[in-house]
């Protein structure tokens, strides 16, 4: 732990033992397990701390210059500066931070370009999409009417599980969606933007990239930037881009700009999370920095590592690999009787931390699932590198291939433990 956090804790324990004890228990989590969950990071000292300041005490309703409180002289300077930073970062014209998630930018998005009940096209969702691109229980599937575009599902094909762009065209063409959305959170290729752009020229369609898992890799060159074929670009700022929990939209039009200005606030948010926005301004600083532009050609490089490990032990990569930070591991071409569900239960018993996830075409519901979805944005945060990836496929292997017993479980949580003391979280 770093001595910021030590001493807050340490203040904290006088007032309120009973939350210390909660934070307590889960730095320690954080600290002594491998987390390979594909959205998930760690952030640096100066974010950690750039969410817990004054800015919080603030109500900022409005964009700077134009609010409807007094007092806002500073907040106006924190969102510019995080606004700035996000438009160098990315190579656009305009940049709202305010959004509080992923979700809630895509939302003003939605109420930006479509009236309900109008139609937009996304990824088949089981196959990669994220719930807010038309999930039936999501206000995107409730509140409009997605039509999804597959991945090539025949095995002869070379882009087996790759995204099906003649069939996305001939969707587009015949539904004609209003907007066209890519950018998703289980899909390991490279996501060739300028292809939906043309389509979405053809038809008169707004095309929007939602990267909110790929946004580092996008900033920094190590994926192709979405822009300048996107009309609109939304995002998360707490996966690969490693800052605090929150959502960002970025366009290179004015118009469309001020139209979703305004879905943001007063249409689906009100009073900004200041804080978060203290704290983006700080990360998108960080993220211009050389360093992170190796870091994230670390997470790209381990990742592959990772694939060709757990290759060796026999596991099928959806898609034959990765070209991002992620994988998806096909579970039934190790152990048929495997499920997602039990694989994530028993490797997190030996402290390596995964997410259960559906692979194209799984035939078990979400909550069981035939696969695990692998990320390496936290561990390359860590310090591990390529020569550490066959070790955890190893540990892996060995919790998977026992069925989850749990003498063998608690052996390789031994091990991991030790291991991560060796690459302390940034003290
Ligand atoms: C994670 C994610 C989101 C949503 O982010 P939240 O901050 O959890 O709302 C949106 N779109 C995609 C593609 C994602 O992966």
């Amino acid at each position: 732990m770093d001595s910021l956090t030590v001493s807050y804790l340490e203040m904290l324990e006088q007032h309120d033992a009973e939350a210390c004890r909660i934070l307590r228990a889960e730095a320690a989590r954080q600290e002594t397990t491998i987390e390979l969950i594909a959205s998930e990071n760690h952030v640096s000292q100066r974010v950690m701390h750039g969410i817990g300041t004054c800015l919080t005490n603030k109500y900022a309703e409005g964009y700077p210059g134009r609010r409807y409180y007094g007092g806002c002289r500073h907040h106006d300077e924190i969102e510019q500066l995080a606004r700035d930073r996000a438009k160098e970062l990315f190579g656009c014209k305009y940049a709202n931070v305010q959004p509080h998630s992923g979700a809630q930018a895509n939302m003003a998005v939605y109420m930006a370009f479509l009236e309900p009940g109008d139609t937009f096209a996304s990824l088949v969702l089981k196959d990669g999409g994220h719930l807010s691109h038309g999930m039936h229980l999501n206000f995107s599937g409730r509140y409009f009417k997605p039509v999804h575009y597959p991945l090539v599902y025949d095995e002869a094909k070379p882009d087996f599980e790759h995204i099906d762009y003649d069939a996305m065209r001939a969707l587009c063409l015949e539904h004609r969606p209003k907007m066209i959305l890519c950018g998703y959170s289980a899909y390991p290729r490279t996501i060739h933007f300028e292809k939906f752009r043309t389509v979405a020229d053809e038809i008169g369609a707004i095309m929007v990239a939602d990267i909110a898992h790929i946004a580092g890799l996008c900033a920094t060159g190590v994926h192709p930037n979405p822009f300048p074929h996107a009309h609109v670009v939304t995002t998360t700022t707490h996966k690969t881009l490693r800052g605090p929990r929150g959502g960002l939209i970025m366009t290179n039009d004015l118009e469309l700009h001020k139209k979703m200005n305004t879905t943001v606030f007063p249409g689906t948010q009100g009073g900004p999370l200041m804080h978060a926005i203290g704290a983006k301004a700080i990360a998108f600083g960080e993220a211009l920095k050389p360093e992170y532009k190796t870091y994230c050609r670390q997470v790209v490089s381990n990742a592959q590592a990772l694939v060709s490990a757990l290759s060796e032990y026999g596991y099928r990569l959806c898609s034959g690999g990765t070209d991002n930070h992620l994988m998806l591991v096909d579970l039934s071409a190790r152990d048929a009787d495997l499920t997602g569900k039990d694989a994530e239960a028993w490797l997190e018993s030996a402290g390596i931390i995964t997410n259960k996830n559906g692979i194209p075409k799984d035939t078990r519901p979400p909550m069981v699932t035939s696969g695990l979805r692998l990320g390496t944005p936290a561990v390359t945060t860590r310090g591990l590198r390529e020569e550490h990836m066959p070790q955890i496929a190893a540990w892996i292997d060995r919790v998977l291939g026992s069925g989850g017993d749990e003498g063998e479980c608690a052996a390789v949580r031994g091990e991991v433990r030790e291991f991560c003391e060796g690459y302390p979280l940034e003290h």
